[in-house]
C-alpha cells in the first residue's frame, strides 16, 4: 500500500450503480447523460489505481532506450496490458531506427586542479578516441556568447557553455535553453572546437548530469556535466587556464527497430472520427523514465480505461498511442514514432478523421490549466469542461492550444487540432533525463488528479459532435 485511498477495481454492475444508470432498458444503455458522466469519471479516477499500476509495470523494464530489448519487451507488455484493460484493435506498429547506445564515459579537470567531473554523453554523440579528448577549455557564460565567438576561435579547444536552466512552472525555462543541447555541438564544431561540454539542462544542484539528444551527424563528442561541476569549473578557471579530458566511447549506432503501441475504444456512432491521446514508451538509458514518460502513458491509458468500463462507448473513437522513439534524435529530425504514426495515417487518408489530439509528456505534477483549440473559448464544451475541472484546481486558459505535446507535432503540422492539459513542471527538470527519474518521484494522488482531468475531458470530447477541425 502506498498510503492512499484505494477503491479497488469496480465490477461492471457496480460501475453502473455508481453512475446512477439503470440496467433495465436498452435505451438507458445507449444514452448516458453527457456532462454527468464526465463528473462520474472524474470522481472514479480519484479512487482508482490503474495509472500508478501502469507506471509501475512500465518502469519494471528499467530504462527503455528506443530500439533496445527493454523497449521491445515493454511494448509487448503494453499491448497485452491494453487488451486486458478492454481496448480494441490493439497493435504494435514497428519502424526502423538507428540505435545509439552509451559506452564508458568520464570527465576530469587535468589542470590547474586535477579532479573528476560528473559528466554524461549527449545522446547521438560520436565517440572520443580511446584515451579521450584533452584540450584547453573555453568557457562561455551564456549560449549567446558562444554564438558571438568568431569562426576559428575555438580551434583545438573544448567549448564549455555554463548557462543555467531557469525553474518555471510551464517548462518555458527549459525551452529557453534547450537549443544549447540541440545546436551547441554543431555551433562549437563550426568554430573549430574538438569537443563540447555544457552545464546540464537541469534545475537541481545534485552531482547528477542530465542527458538528452543532440543533433545526429555532428563530428565532435558532446557532454553535459552536473550543475555543481559547472560551478566548480567557474571557480577553478579563476586560477588560470583549465585543461579538460573527456572520454566517451559509445559503439557505432546500429540499424534496429522500435515501435508504436496502439489501442482503441471504437466509437458507437462515429467510429471513423478519432481522438488521439497518449505518451511515449521510450526513456533515456540512465533511468526507468517514471516521469518521462511512464507517467504520461499511465495517465492517458487510465483515463481511456475508465471510459472503457462504461456500459456504452462514446460516440467517437478514442485511440491511445504509446509512441516510440520520442527521446532520440535519429533518424534526422527525431520524433520517429510520431512521424511514423502521422505518415501511416496520412497514407491511409485518415488524417482528416482526426478530430483532436494531445499527449501527456511533462511528468506527474498537478494539472493547473486547460487550453482548447482556437474558437472554443466561448462554447458549451468549454463551460462544461470548466464546471467539471475547476474543483480539481484547474483554470481555463483562453489562449488557444497551438500544440499538444511533442508526439502530436507531426499531426498538428497536418492540420489536426490539439488540446492541452498543462501540468505543474516546477520540479520536473530536477529529475528529467537523470538517474533519479524513478517511481519515487511520483505522487499517486497527483497522478490521480491528472487521470481525473483527462478522463472527464476525454469523455466530453469523445461523446460530443463538436467539430474542432475548421
Ligand atoms: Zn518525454
Amino acid at each position: 500500500m502506498r498510503g492512499r485511498l484505494t477503491g479497488g477495481m469496480l465490477s461492471g454492475s457496480v460501475v453502473l450503480v455508481a453512475l446512477g444508470i439503470g440496467l433495465g432498458s436498452a435505451e438507458a444503455q445507449n444514452t448516458l447523460p453527457w456532462a454527468e458522466t464526465a463528473v462520474e469519471l472524474r470522481d472514479r479516477a480519484l479512487a482508482d489505481n490503474i495509472a500508478y499500476e501502469i507506471v509501475e509495470g512500465l518502469t519494471l523494464f528499467g530504462p527503455r532506450l528506443a530500439g533496445t530489448d527493454a523497449d521491445h519487451r515493454a511494448a509487448a507488455w503494453g499491448a497485452e496490458r491494453m487488451r486486458g484493460l478492454g481496448f480494441e484493435n490493439v497493435r504494435i506498429e514497428e519502424f526502423p531506427l538507428l540505435v545509439w547506445t552509451r559506452g564508458e564515459e568520464r570527465g576530469e579537470i587535468v589542470s590547474p586542479y586535477p579532479q573528476p567531473l560528473v559528466v554524461t554523453m549527449l545522446g547521438g554523440s560520436p565517440a572520443t578516441p580511446l584515451e579521450g579528448v584533452e584540450a584547453e577549455a573555453v568557457l562561455f557564460e551564456t549560449w549567446q556568447e558562444l554564438l558571438d565567438a568568431p569562426e576559428g576561435s575555438l580551434t583545438g579547444r573544448i567549448a564549455v557553455v555554463l548557462q543555467p536552466t531557469p525553474r518555471t512552472q510551464t517548462g518555458s525555462g527549459y525551452g529557453s535553453v534547450s537549443q544549447i543541447r540541440f545546436q551547441g555541438p554543431a555551433e562549437a564544431e563550426a568554430r573549430g572546437a574538438v569537443a563540447f561540454l555544457m552545464r546540464s539542462l537541469g534545475t537541481h544542484d545534485r552531482r547528477s548530469a542530465n542527458t538528452g539528444s543532440t543533433r545526429m551527424g555532428v563530428g565532435i563528442p558532446s557532454f553535459a556535466m552536473s550543475p555543481p561541476d559547472a560551478e566548480q569549473l567557474v571557480r577553478v578557471a579563476r586560477h588560470g587556464p583549465v585543461r579538460l579530458r573527456l572520454v566517451g566511447l559509445p559503439p557505432d549506432p546500429v540499424q534496429g527497430h522500435t515501435q508504436n503501441v496502439i489501442g482503441e475504444l471504437v466509437g458507437r456512432e462515429r467510429p471513423d472520427e478519432v481522438i488521439v491521446i497518449g505518451g511515449h514508451i521510450d526513456s533515456w538509458d540512465v533511468s526507468p523514465g517514471a516521469l518521462d514518460d511512464a507517467a504520461g502513458i499511465g495517465i492517458t491509458t487510465a483515463a481511456a480505461k475508465l471510459i472503457a468500463e462504461l456500459p456504452v462507448r462514446p460516440r467517437r473513437t478514442i485511440r491511445v498511442v504509446w509512441w516510440g522513439a520520442e527521446e532520440v534524435s535519429q533518424p534526422e529530425g527525431g520524433l520517429a514514432g510520431a512521424r511514423h504514426y502521422a505518415e501511416t495515417q496520412d497514407e491511409l487518408g485518415q488524417i482528416p478523421d482526426h478530430v483532436i489530439a494531445s499527449e501527456s509528456d511533462f511528468g506527474a505534477g498537478l494539472i493547473f490549466s486547460l487550453n482548447l483549440p482556437p474558437g472554443m473559448a466561448d462554447t458549451e464544451l468549454a463551460r462544461e469542461a470548466m464546471r467539471i475541472l475547476a474543483p480539481l484546481g484547474i483554470h481555463f486558459d483562453s489562449a488557444p492550444a497551438l500544440s499538444g505535446g511533442p508526439d502530436v507535432i507531426p499531426l498538428v503540422r497536418l492540420g489536426v487540432p490539439a488540446f492541452r492539459l498543462n501540468q505543474d513542471g516546477t520540479d520536473y527538470f530536477d529529475y528529467h533525463h537523470t538517474p533519479d527519474d524513478t517511481i519515487e518521484r511520483i505522487d499517486p494522488a497527483r497522478l490521480d488528479q491528472n487521470v481525473a482531468a483527462w478522463a472527464a475531458l476525454l469523455w466530453l470530447i469523445a461523446d460530443s459532435d463538436i467539430d474542432f477541425r475548421r
